[in-house]
C-alpha cells in the first residue's frame, strides 16, 4: 500500500484533547494498515516561549558568526527544538490508547541530517531505511518536525515553521503518495482568511503561486516546503485538522500548474510586515557604488529584498532606499555606517511601520493592466506606494503598515476575490 505524510501544526496539537482527535485523524487515515509517518509541531505558543527562555539566557539566533565563536549559539536550537519533541509522545500515547501501534521518532534515530547552519538549516538527507520498514510493517511513526542533526550529530532547526519542511522532506524521503498538511485552517485561502472573511478557499493552487504566496508572506506553507515539494514533485495538501474524520475535508491541493483549469489572473493575495525600509541620502553617484553597498549588506547578512533608485535634491547625488527584514534593519545600518567614507552618503534612516502587500497569479503573464488595478485601488483609498517589486507572477508594493488590511481588502475586491454572499 502507498505511504502517507501527514503533518499536524501547533493549534491542531495545542491541548491533550486536541492530540485525541489528531489521534483519530490518524487512525481513520491508516484505514486497516496504510503506511503513515507523522510529522508534529510544538504545541501552539511552545516554541515562542522556548524562544524568549533562550533569549533571556543570552542565546542569540546564529548569524554568520563562525562555529564555535561568539555569537554563534547553536545551543539555541536545543532548546527550540524541544518542544516538538514532547508532542510526538503525546501523540504516539493517544494512538496506543485507540490500539494503533506506534512510536515516536526522533530526529537522531532515523536520522534526519541537516547542514550546520543553526536557526535556518536545510536538511540534506534523510535514511528511510529502517523508517520506512516500521510504517510498512504496520507502525504509524511519529517524527517531530522543525529539526535535524548535524552530520556531527549537533542539533539544528530549520526556521520558523519548519515542520512543513519536515514533513515534505519525509514525504520525498518515503516516496510518499501525498503529504497531506492539517492546520487550523481549512485550505490555502485567496488571503490570510484573519484579514477579510470574504476570503475563499482554493481548491487548488500551482507550486509557483504557493511558493510566492508564502515567500510574500502567506505563513500557511513555510517557503522552503514549498520549494522542496516542487523540487521533488510531492503532492501537497492543506486541510482542516478541525474537521472530524469521515467528515468532508477537501482542503487545497498544491499541484502543477497543467492540473489547474480555470488560470486565475490573480490567484492571491499576501502581505508581510517584518518589513523595514532604509534609505541611504544623498549618496555619491558614480559607478561601483551599488556594488559597494550591496556587497557590504550581503556581506553582513542581509536579506535585501526591493531597491528603488531616485535623484538627490543635490546635483550628482542620489538616494538608494532598500528593504530587509525587520530584524536585520539595524545591523544594515551598522554595515553601512562602517563604510560612509567610501560611500559618502549624507543620512540613512530607517522605518519599521512599513508592510508588503502582493498580487499573485500565473495568469498575469499573459494579461496587461493587471498593475493599472492594483494602483487604481489604493489610490482610491489614499494608499502611498514607497516601493514597487515586479516578477513574471506577481506584484509588490510596500505602504505605510497601518494600511495593510485596508490595502488587502481593497486589492481583494478588485481583482474579483471576494466570496459572494
Ligand atoms: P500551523 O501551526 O498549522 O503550522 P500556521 O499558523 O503556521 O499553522 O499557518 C496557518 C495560518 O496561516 C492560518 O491560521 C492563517 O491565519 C494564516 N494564513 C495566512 N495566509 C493564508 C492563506 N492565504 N490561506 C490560509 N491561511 C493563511
Ligand atoms: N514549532 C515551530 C514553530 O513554531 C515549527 C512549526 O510549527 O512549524 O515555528
Ligand atoms: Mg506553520
Amino acid at each position: 500500500m502507498a505511504r502517507v505524510v501527514l503533518k499536524f501544526g501547533g493549534t491542531s496539537v495545542g491541548d491533550v484533547e486536541r492530540i485525541q482527535r489528531v489521534a483519530r485523524i490518524v487512525a481513520h487515515a491508516r484505514n486497516g494498515g496504510q503506511p503513515l509517518a507523522v510529522v508534529v509541531s510544538a504545541m501552539a505558543g511552545e516554541t515562542d516561549r522556548l524562544v524568549k527562555l533562550a533569549r533571556a539566557a543570552g542565546g542569540e539566533t546564529p548569524n554568520s558568526a563562525p562555529a564555535g565563536g561568539p555569537g554563534f549559539d547553536d545551543e539555541y536550537d536545543v532548546i527550540v527544538s524541544s518542544g516538538e519533541q514532547v508532542t510526538t509522545g503525546l501523540l504516539a500515547l493517544a494512538l496506543r490508547q485507540l490500539g494503533i501501534p506506534a512510536r515516536s521518532w526522533q530526529n537522531w534515530q532515523i536520522p534526519i541530517r541537516s547542514n550546520a547552519d543553526h536557526a535556518k538549516a536545510r536538511i540534506d538527507s534523510i535514511d528511510d531505511g529502517r523508517l520506512g520498514a516500521a510504517i510498512d510493517a504496520g507502525e504509524v511513526a511519529i517524527i517531530p518536525g522543525f529539526q535535524a542533526v548535524t552530520h556531527e550529530d549537533r542539533i539544528t532547526t530549520l526556521g520558523r515553521g519548519g515542520s512543513d519542511t519536515s514533513a515534505v522532506a519525509v514525504a520525498a524521503a518515503l516516496n510518499a503518495e501525498r503529504c497531506d498538511i492539517y492546520t487550523d485552517v481549512d485550505g490555502v485561502y485567496t488571503t490570510d482568511p484573519r484579514i477579510t472573511q470574504k476570503a475563499q478557499r482554493l481548491a487548488r493552487i500551482s507550486y509557483e503561486e504557493m511558493l510566492e504566496m508564502a515567500s510574500l508572506g502567506a505563513k500557511v506553507l513555510q517557503t522552503r516546503s514549498v520549494e522542496l515539494a516542487m523540487a521533488k514533485r510531492v503532492r501537497v495538501r492543506v486541510l482542516s485538522s478541525f474537521v472530524e474524520p469521515g467528515e468532508p475535508n477537501p482542503g487545497t491541493i498544491v499541484c502543477d500548474e497543467e492540473e489547474i483549469v480555470e488560470k486565475q489572473v490573480v490567484s492571491g493575495v499576501a502581505y508581510s510586515r517584518d518589513e523595514a525600509k532604509v534609505s541611504l541620502l544623498g549618496v555619491e553617484d558614480h559607478p561601483g557604488v551599488a556594488a559597494e553597498i550591496f556587497g557590504r549588506l550581503a556581506d553582513a547578512n542581509v536579506n535585501v529584498d526591493m531597491i528603488v533608485q531616485s535623484q538627490a535634491r543635490h546635483e550628482g547625488r542620489q538616494n538608494i532606499v532598500f528593504t530587509c527584514p525587520e530584524r536585520e534593519a539595524q545591523r544594515a545600518a551598522d554595515a553601512l555606517a562602517a563604510v560612509r567614507e567610501k560611500i559618502g552618503y549624507e543620512d540613512i534612516l530607517i522605518r519599521r511601520d512599513v508592510a508588503k502587500v502582493s498580487v499573485i497569479g500565473i495568469g498575469m503573464r499573459s494579461q496587461v493592466g493587471v498593475a493599472r488595478t492594483m494602483f487604481q485601488a489604493l489610490s482610491q483609498r489614499n494608499i502611498n506606494i514607497e516601493a514597487i517589486a515586479t516578477s513574471e507572477i506577481k506584484i509588490s508594493v510596500l505602504i505605510d503598515s497601518a494600511y495593510t488590511e485596508l490595502a488587502v481588502r481593497a486589492l481583494h475586491t478588485a481583482y474579483g476575490l471576494d466570496a459572494v454572499g
